[in-house]
């Protein structure tokens, strides 16, 4: 029987199906942080358990970390104590950590995969929901709760609640300045920020299959704001050959031992789903969101519907009919898990190349993780950021979520290549988000205000995917 690599992982990972049922499902590679895992690692203690599988256990630091200075101890006593609570867990329970002195360090859902860490047809947990990243590799990869996080740790597995597949098709050729951010914007206004629940979606099609590691990490990473716990596309030699090499990854025979296997757990020709959908890629515009979900999003030439939810507008301060193109601006914030890699910062220093940052706009450029700041440092990218006007940070979640210093003030307005706009995300209870792709936001940063990164002056425009 044809079968979708969902079924073929979830089956190779199921210990048992539990009275309820759930499946008790193991969990080949545990990815912790600093924020959800103390009340965990305080659970274990109480109940005198061990951490059952260490060696499929990895843990960085990103939430919490300052991005302008990351010398110890750092300046937010709360933030210390978690990291130091975070590397005496590590040790206690004898867990590799990627902290800041290691060169390894970065958002979980970055260093991952740049590490080699996760690879096709695993299973993948991590306390954060945006662990559908790692479904660009063809891997079942979820977020889980602090209770979760404790189960994982004592037990290495989880019960889990089977999924359904949708399959989302995308196929042609993206227009110019259109990018995978644009994509998974697009689909999830399409389809709605519940229309996943208890599913698991599949990204097929040509222009998928042209998508560069990142540009699909960009689309799984936000899988989980179009309601789906997991976002995955099949493994294909672009898999292979990002992993080929890289630090964790299998070396010589094991290597092509394992490309074997992971072929062999891409969905089959013929393989049924619950549902599919197909999108013409050509029909998708640079897209911007006015909301307060991700779901809530026009094309840049677009107006704010007539439909649009009362609650949103008011928050916003945005009307109906309403274009977003002009929309001043005060923060742009290039980064994140989900476009805060090497290619997202080239993209964006491409459009500010030769500009100046507009000077009522604060501009941050975070890189994901350390190898992607060094890299782009390599690039002479930091020194394009900095002449722009903008600030060169260390790795971290950044603005993505303000656990940390960096946060939007009252009621300012962030140009944001990050995942959610959920009021308060950024850190002020009135702050307001509009995510983009990290090429629109440079382009915001400069005009002072939304433009269309297609129509910025002598700009060279990208094409994603
Ligand atoms: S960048 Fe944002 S979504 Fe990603 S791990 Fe950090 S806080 Fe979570």
């Amino acid at each position: 029987m044809p079968s979708t690599l969902l079924k073929k992982v979830w089956d190779a990972h199921a210990v048992r199906t539990l009275p309820n049922g759930q499946t008790q499902l193991f969990v080949g590679l545990h990815l912790i942080h600093e924020v959800t895992t103390p009340q965990a690692f305080d659970m274990l203690r109480e109940r005198g358990w061990k951490v059952a599988f260490p060696d499929r256990t990895i843990g960085t630091v990103d939430h919490i970390v300052p991005t302008r200075d990351q010398r110890r101890p750092f300046g937010d006593l709360m933030a210390e104590q978690m990291l130091s609570s975070l590397e005496r867990n590590c040790q206690d329970y004898g867990i590799r950590l990627l902290d800041l002195s290691t060169g390894m360090q970065g958002i979980v859902h970055v260093i991952g995969p740049e590490l080699g860490i996760t690879q096709p047809g695993m299973t993948i947990a991590c306390g954060d929901s945006h662990t559908s990243t790692h479904g660009a590799f063809g891997a079942i990869a979820f977020g889980i709760g602090t209770s979760q996080v404790r189960d994982v740790l004592a037990s290495q597995c989880l019960a889990m609640d089977p999924l359904k597949v949708r399959r989302i098709v995308l196929g042609g050729r993206l227009q110019s300045g259109v990018y995978a951010k644009d994509v998974i914007l697009e689909i999830i206004r399409r389809l709605g920020v519940k229309a996943g629940v208890g599913f698991a979606y599949e990204y097929a099609g040509d222009t998928f299959e042209r998508m560069s590691m990142d540009e699909r990490m960009t689309v799984c990473n936000m899988s989980i704001e179009g309601g789906a716990r997991v976002g995955y596309v099949n493994p294909d030699q672009t898999t292979f050959d990002y992993i080929r090499g890289r630090p964790f990854a299998p070396q010589g025979d094991n290597f092509d031992r394992a490309c074997a296997w992971w072929q062999s757990m891409a969905s089959d020709p013929g393989a049924s789903y619950d549902d599919e959908i197909t999108i013409d890629a050509a029909t998708i515009q640079p897209t911007v969101t006015w909301g307060i979900n991700p779901g809530q999003s026009i094309a840049i030439d677009d107006r704010i519907p007539a439909s649009a939810d009362e609650e949103a507008l008011e928050f916003m301060d945005f009307r109906r009919g309403q274009p977003l193109k002009g929309t001043r601006i005060d923060v742009a914030f290039v980064g994140s898990c989900t476009n805060g890699r090497l290619s997202d910062l080239r993209e964006a220093a491409r459009v500010v190349r030769g500009h100046r940052v507009a000077p009522h706009v604060k501009a941050l450029a975070v890189p994901g993780s350390q190898s992607v700041r060094a890299a782009a440092e390599r690039e002479g990218l930091d020194r394009v950021f900095t002449e722009a006007g903008f600030e060169w940070r260390g790795a971290g979640c950044s603005m993505c979520l303000a656990m940390n210093p960096d946060r939007l003030e009252g009621r300012q307005i962030c140009a944001s290549s990050s995942n959610r706009n959920f009021k308060g995300r950024q850190g002020s209870p009135t702050g307001r988000t509009l995510l983009m792709s990290p090429a629109m936001v440079a382009a915001a940063a400069v005009a002072g205000e939304v433009v269309d990164v297609r129509e910025f002056a002598s700009a060279e425009v990208g094409v994603g995917g």
